[in-house]
Formats: structure tokens, sequence, C-alpha cells
């Protein structure tokens, strides 16, 4: 593996160094060939495992911890960091640099009473969230491995340690910039510094002054909106919406106690400690646009508040585009005409929202799953009265009384079949619901199988894919499995 050091050459006063506490006994877990072949890797080597458990330093490599706060469930913290996560520098690929980081790795100036651990549960589930993600076509940070190992680490009952191999674009959070608007001295100073390093790595076409921070601040609201607009179409919730948990490049980050929706349900959470519902799966819009508030708060140093608030004004319309983009795709929906006024636009995207809102609402009332529903667009003869996906409705007048509004805005002139097969490439038959990954979990830990791991994992490589021999995995959770809700305790 090749690195370059430009986060740690050039941000001096960002970071801490701190060296891997090493892992004793680790072995291959998991191994995303996808994700090994952004690094250009062959595969997986003794050498390298040894390497990525940090029990040998990696050639190239440094090691360091990376100073944020954050916005914690409302609240600010004003001193976060990497309390559990080592980064080794930008890893080079074939066609860019990834951030290569060792989830887990052992204590850190920032670990404050924590342990700097990840049990095995967590870092099985961070790998397949990352990749499962992906090849949903999910904005998302990457996992190239776990590695398991044999050391001892003590939860609500005694569990084994492991690491995720996490690559990213970048690491740097929302809660990076608030970090160095409150905490440190000579705010604007750093705050510029970490603006310049941030643009000149992501944002080569921006110039370094105020009209490219500006035009940065945009960019970063677009594409938090869109980040979110596929969560709400794929039916994930995140969980930990937290500011030190938001990538400042729009990618799904940060995976704790997340969970893809089985049955639809808008007040729907996922996380254990999240009594409340901050981060119920319908409350994310809106707490995107809470979070990029805060962070459009830091950047008041460097930037005036007009300039901000216009940015922060675009982020309702970018994720109605976004959304509509993709649940038009999912249910058939025509795209809008060229060339038709804006108001008429406008009208159409509102008629488009509350016919997607009343078939959601539909699912919601007849307890029905998100993914098995859409998926059944992709068998469904839109001009038949009866179909599979009427016959799962309890209250059938309901689908009735949707279906003619429906009727009226699909195009099926390319043919059905045609029209079938688009709706199965943009609705998947296979998500990374809580019981699979829990299952896959449960083989490792009670007779240390990981085959189940690898066969979960292949499987969500190919979310759109039929797999016939795969169909038991399309199903529901079973009884034990449903509303399995996460602690935050990983
Ligand atoms: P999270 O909720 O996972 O995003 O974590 C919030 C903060 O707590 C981050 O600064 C983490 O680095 C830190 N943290 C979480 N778990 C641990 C742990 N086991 N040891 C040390 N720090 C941790
Ligand atoms: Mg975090
Ligand atoms: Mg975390």
């Amino acid at each position: 593996m090749k690195f370059k050091q430009d986060y740690f050459t050039r941000l001096a006063g960002f970071y801490q160094q701190v060296l891997p506490a090493g892992l004793p006994s680790p072995h291959w877990l998991a191994w995303s060939d996808d994700a090994a072949a952004l690094l250009g890797l062959n595969g997986p080597s003794e050498t390298l495992l040894q390497q990525l458990a940090g029990n040998q330093r990696m050639p190239g490599a440094e090691y360091y911890a990376q100073v944020y706060s954050g916005h914690q469930f409302g609240g600010y913290s004003p001193r976060l960091g990497d309390g559990r996560s080592i980064i080794l520098g930008e890893a080079l690929g074939p066609e860019g640099a990834w951030d290569l980081a060792l989830k887990g790795a052992g204590p850190t100036p920032y670990s404050r009473h924590g342990d700097g651990r990840a049990v095995m549960r967590s870092a099985v589930r961070e790998f397949l969230v990352s990749e499962a993600l992906y090849h949903l076509g999910v904005p998302t940070t990457r996992a190239l491995a776990v590695i398991g190992s044999e050391l001892p680490v003590w939860r609500e009952s005694l569990e084994k340690g492991a690491i995720t191999v996490r690559l990213a674009r970048s690491h740097i959070r929302f809660g990076h910039f608030e970090y160095f608007c409150y905490s440190e001295k000579g705010q604007a100073d750093k705050l510029k510094q970490l603006l310049d390093f941030t643009l000149s790595q992501h944002y080569p076409q921006l110039s370094l002054d105020y009209e490219g921070y500006k035009a940065w601040f945009a960019l970063v609201v677009r594409d938090t909106a869109r980040m979110i607009a596929h969560w709400q179409a794929v039916g994930f919730a995140h969980g930990v919406m937290n500011t030190d948990n938001m990538s400042i490049l729009g990618d799904s980050f940060d995976f704790g106690p997340f969970a893809f929706l089985d049955t639809f349900k808008e007040d729907f959470i996922c996380n254990h400690s999240d009594p409340e519902g901050r981060y119920a799966f319908g409350q994310q819009p809106g707490i995107g646009l809470w979070n990029l508030q805060r962070l459009a708060q830091a950047l008041t140093p460097v930037l005036a508040s007009d300039d901000l608030i216009a940015a922060l004004n675009t982020y309702q319309h970018e994720l109605v585009q976004q959304y509509l983009g993709l649940m038009r795709a999912k249910l058939g929906l025509a795209p809008l005409a060229e060339g038709l006024s804006l108001n008429d636009r406008l009208e159409q995207d509102n008629k488009d929202l509350a016919l997607i809102g009343a078939f959601t609402g539909l699912l919601e009332q007849n307890a029905l799953d998100y993914t098995q529903s859409l998926r059944r667009f992709g068998e469904l003869d839109p001009k038949a009265e009866n179909s599979s996906l009427r016959d799962d409705f309890i209250n059938r007048q309901g689908w009735d009384d949707w279906l003619p509004e429906y009727r009226r805005r699909i195009d099926i002139r390319q043919g059905l079949e045609q029209w079938q097969a688009e709706r199965r490439a943009h609705n998947p038959k296979y998500i990374l619901r809580n019981y699979l990954a829990q299952e896959a979990i449960i083989a490792i830990e009670e007779e240390g199988n990981s085959q189940p791991l690898e066969q979960l994992y292949q499987l969500l490589r190919r979310p759109f894919d039929e797999q016939p021999e795969m169909q038991e995995f399309a199903k529901r959770p079973p009884d034990w499995g449903q509303g399995l809700i996460m602690s935050c305790s990983s």
C-alpha cells in the first residue's frame, strides 16, 4: 500500500499521533474485494493482517487521531475527537486516495473514559452497512475488512474486540469546523486553514477565497440533502445523526445502531438511546437541516450570515428534488416534460409528493414491508385490476383509491416488460435487515463460523438481482427479529 500524508503534514494541530495497541490472535472475519480494488490490493495477506490489526507498522503510514467536537442529541460537546479510530493516512488507489482508518484499534488521546475498542458485532455491522449502502447507490464511506480477535472487551457482558478497516474520501466532519470555531484561539485562522485544506483536496474547482468558501458551503448543503434523500428513498435510518457523525462530503458515515425499515413506519426509532425519536426515520430530513445550521454557525467567522442563510435556504428544494427523482424511478412515474413552466413544475412536484406520501401512508396503515412492497412494482401490471401488491393490503380499498391517480402518472409506452425491469433495477430485493446481520453475528459468536457473514456480504453486493436461491433473505424478519433496537454501546 502507498500513502500520501496530506492531512498529517498540512494540518499539524488538528490531530494527535497515537499508535494502535494491537490485537491478540487477529484473523480476517470479512474482506471486501470491491473496497480492496479501490486501493489496488490483490487480496488479504498475513502481513496485511498484522499491519491492520495494529501489531506491525505499515510502511508509509502515520498514525493519528483527529480532533473535532459536535452537537450530540442537540447539546454541544466541546471536545470529542477520534476516541477509537486511528487514521493511517490517505492510501493511494488507482483512481484516487482513501483515508484508511482502523476503528477499534485502542485508546487515543480522545478516548475520554472509553477503551478505544469496538466489539465484533459492531465492527461486522459497520462493514456490512458500508458495503450494502454502496451497492444500493447511496453515498457512503466504505469498509475494507473486519479483523476479529481474542481480545476481551467488556460491554454489557464480555465480548471480543474487532477492528473495522474503514475507507473514507475524507474523515472531516461538521464537528471539525465546530471545534475550530469554538475551542481554539484565533478562530478564523484555523477555520480558514481547514477550509483551504478541504477545498484543495476535494473541490479543486473552487478558489481559496471568500467566493470559493461560499460556493463550497452551498455544495455541502446540496450533498447533505442528496445523502438524506437517498436514506429516505431506500428506507435507511442512521440512528445517531450527531454533527460529529456528519461527513463534510455528504457520505453516510459512522454507523452505530442504524437500521433499514422492515415495515414502513415514519416514526421508526432504531436507537435504544433515543427514546424521544430525535433521530427517528421521518425526522432525518429536518435533522439534516439542523446539522447544517450548526455548521453554518461555526462558519460565521469566515462567511457572512446572509450568504450562509442563502445556502441553507436551498436545502429543502435540493432534498425534495433528489427524493422525487429517486421515488419517481422506483414507482415508475414519468419524468416531468421538458419546457414546463416553473409553476407547472412546482404543481406537478407537489402532486407527486402527495402521491408518494399517500403510498407510504398506505404501507404504514397496512403494516407492509417497505422494500418488499416496492419490489412488487417489478411484477405489477398497473392496468390490471388485481395484482400481488394489491393482495398484500388488508385495506384493498385504499389501494384501489390510490391507483387511478398513479395510472395517470406512469408511462408504459416502452412496453410492460421493459417497465417492470426498470422497476426492479430501482427497487432492491435485498437489504441489510437487522435480523440478517444478527444471524451472521450469532454464528460468529456461538460457532466461530464466519461463513454466514460472507454469504450475506455476497448477497448484498447484488441487491437488485433476483438471486432465486437466496429468497429466504428477502423475507420479513421472524418474530424475534422484529423491531430489533440497537444500543450505542458498541
Ligand atoms: P459515536 O456515537 O460512535 O459517534 O461516538 C461518539 C464519540 O465517542 C466519538 O468521539 C468516539 O470516538 C467516542 N467513542 C465511542 N466509543 C468509544 C470507545 N469505546 N472508546 C473511546 N471512545 C469512544
Ligand atoms: Mg462518531
Ligand atoms: Mg462511532
